[in-house]
């Protein structure tokens, strides 16, 4: 792992192109790497530079070739870590210089994890990009937990939303269209929301969502370690604290999460735990 407090260093003339270089925005899929697609395990096996972040797990970093320069640029609590600008300016500074690189993100590149905002960065810039989909959190979880994100009994809608905190200083808060999200016969989904929980169970409650609303919190979906808690809207918040929840994790919010207990025995094992106990 190439940490940034050390120089970056590159094996020089290492997969560089003639004229401006190519990034390629790879979904790094929820941890497991069998839930790579085709097409990304493919990137990984051919790149010879990979920028990743800290959500990216090592199995699926595990497919880079050893010869491949790799830049951690995600944060590591202790460590330096780039800003967004920072590795923004890094992809551009070794793309516009003529390299092929992949820029590797958990989950899907164009669900949170601002890829949206590198891809603007790269067109802004005239250099050659592409995205390669990957399986964002929610999918992972809903097959590993056995909650379906949707379902005719259930819900006909299903929103994503960021709970993490916008604004400065003291005026730090969740700002999100909580009468949207209150909605009855939908499921809400919320990343990073670990830290916000308490301000979201409150707000929604607030907003009409019933109290007794079923609601899981998964945290390292997919991965070794997952684990699962279910309760309800009211509750959440006070099982996610006794339980030490940490991120990465999910939160789902909807009727659909009480068919675990119908589905959980038939949930997905993620690959890496089928390994481990066999
Ligand atoms: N692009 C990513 C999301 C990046 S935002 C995607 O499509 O999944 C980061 C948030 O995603 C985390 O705070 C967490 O809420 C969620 N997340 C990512 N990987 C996860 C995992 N394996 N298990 C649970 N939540 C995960």
């Amino acid at each position: 792992m190439t940490l940034l407090s050390e120089p970056l260093q590159f094996t020089p003339d290492h997969g560089i192109a003639s004229g401006p270089g190519h990034v390629t925005l790879v979904g790094a899929g929820p941890g497991d790497p069998d839930l790579l697609t085709v097409k990304a395990a493919r990137a990984l096996r051919e790149a010879t530079l990979v920028l990743y972040d800290n959500l990216v797990s090592k199995d699926v970093l595990a497919l880079v070739p050893a010869s491949a320069d790799r830049v951690y640029v995600g944060k590591v609590s202790g460590h330096h870590s780039l800003s967004q600008g920072g590795i923004i300016e890094l992809m551009l500074r070794l793309a516009g210089g003529g390299r092929r690189l992949v820029r590797l993100k958990g989950g899907d590149p164009y669900i949170f994890g601002r890829g949206g905002e590198e891809a603007q960065a790269l067109a802004a810039a005239g250099i050659p990009f592409d995205v390669i989909p990957g399986i964002s959190a929610a999918q992972g979880a809903s097959a590993c937990t056995g909650i379906p994100l949707t379902h005719r009994d259930h819900a006909e809608s299903l929103v994503y939303a960021t709970g993490h905190l916008r604004g400065e200083g003291q005026a730090r808060t969740v700002d999100l269209d909580w009468e949207l999200l209150s909605r009855p016969r939908q499921t809400v989904v919320i990343y990073m929301g670990v830290g916000t929980l308490p301000v979201i169970s409150a707000q929604l409650q607030a907003h009409g969502l019933a109290g007794d609303t079923p609601a899981a919190i998964v945290e390292r979906a997919t991965q070794p370690g997952q684990r699962t808690i279910t309760g309800t809207l009211a509750t959440l918040p006070e099982l996610a604290r006794r339980h030490d929840v940490r991120a990465p994790a999910l939160i789902m919010i909807g009727t659909v999460v009480a068919l675990r207990a119908e589905l959980g025995q038939a949930a997905s094992t993620p690959a890496v735990a089928r390994t481990t106990s066999a």
